[in-house]
């Protein structure tokens, strides 16, 4: 294969330029490993990427998409070897490193890890990026010593793709999930995945007090902004909230009273950069815990002829759960 189809985000003077296109293989970046992309997926950043809307990519020519699963096709990185079902997430893929929307990638293989044991490569994309980042949600939660005996756990951006993996998987653990959303038409199927109640986004969306009436005690943010202030202006006393999003902005417009009047925390939450340890036991907790009959409702599929047309979807919050790119 001297050349493959890719979607390639290109930057001129006239502003960025994103299609569907051959991409030569002498052109892909330094790496140990190349791989024959099977799936990749949508996420919000993503969209970002494919839309401009802010400024995630940083070399161009870009290939976007930041996770994939596939097949090794050439390796010189002792763990790997030609045949291996591995799948990747962030690292830079799809921003500072020609990403997934291709049939081929060259990456590091440190940054690779094993398809998990007991998901195919479509379910390991269906789950992806979002639904990894929701576990590290919840394992944030664990690791500050909450349990679903403290209390409710919120989900906001609940429709969304990590809101949509974030209510299935506080569910099964047991947690009463209070799913915050602004599409009050996904109610059924915020119940279907587990949720309690469902809280419509306009009670967190404007400016709040710095102390409200506490009504949870974990949750899940992929909101920022106003939102997250006032989850956190509601959080009962030494509760937590992991905060992973920016969907509603990138500001935090909160006081500190929370902090220092509720010793309630506010614990972040990376996915990109996380070393592979965590990054093992999150998918292993993944294949163990989700529910995949959940999982494939949560679910639609594309191609890479439609990835243009659903990231301008997915920055305008129209994306409901997760988007697997067919790409093999
Ligand atoms: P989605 O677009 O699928 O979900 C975001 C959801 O947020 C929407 O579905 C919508 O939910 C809600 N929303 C959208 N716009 C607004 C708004 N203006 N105000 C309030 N709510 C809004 O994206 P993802 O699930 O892929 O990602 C969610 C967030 O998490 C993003 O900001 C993304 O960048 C971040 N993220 C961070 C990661 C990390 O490593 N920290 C990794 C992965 C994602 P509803 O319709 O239910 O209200």
């Amino acid at each position: 294969m001297g050349a493959f189809r890719a979607v390639v985000i290109d930057k001129t003077e006239a502003g960025q330029h994103v299609e569907l296109r051959m991409f030569d293989e002498a052109d892909l970046m330094d790496g140990d490993v190349t791989v024959r992309v099977s799936h990749s997926t949508l996420n919000y950043k993503d969209g970002l990427a494919l839309t401009g809307k802010a400024p995630v990519v940083r070399r161009f020519p870009m290939i976007p998409g930041v996770d994939l699963a596939g097949t090794v096709e050439t390796s010189s990185h002792p763990e790997f070897k030609p045949g291996d079902a591995v799948i990747l997430d962030g690292w830079g893929l799809g921003e500072t490193h020609l990403g997934a929307y291709a049939e081929k990638v060259r990456v590091k293989g440190d940054w690779l890890i094993p398809l998990p044991r007991g998901l195919t490569p479509y379910q390991a994309m269906a789950i992806g990026t979002a639904g990894y980042t929701a576990m590290l949600c919840l394992m944030a939660l664990e690791r500050h010593g909450l349990s679903p005996d403290r209390g409710a756990a919120i989900v906001t951006g609940a429709a969304g793709g990590v809101g949509s993996v974030g209510v299935a998987l506080l569910a099964k653990a047991g947690w009463h999930v209070i799913a915050s959303t602004g599409r009050r038409q996904e109610a059924d199927y915020l119940k279907h995945l587990g949720a309690a109640e469902i809280l419509d986004r306009s009670e967190l969306s404007g400016p709040g007090r710095p102390l409200n009436k506490e009504r949870w005690a974990a949750g899940i943010d992929t909101v920022g902004s106003h939102t997250l202030a006032n989850v956190l202006s509601m959080t009962k006393y030494a509760g937590a909230i992991a905060a992973c999003g920016l969907a509603g902005g990138m500001d935090l417009p909160a006081t500190v009273a929370p902090f220092i009047l509720r010793n309630v925390a506010l614990l972040g939450v990376d996915s990109v950069m996380t070393p592979k340890a965590l990054r093992l036991e999150a998918w292993k907790r993944l294949a163990n815990e989700l529910d995949l009959d959940k999982l494939a409702t949560m679910t639609t599929d594309i191609t890479l002829n439609q990835v243009m047309e659903a990231g301008r979807a997915i920055v305008d919050g129209k994306i409901r759960g997760r988007v697997v790119v067919e790409i093999a």
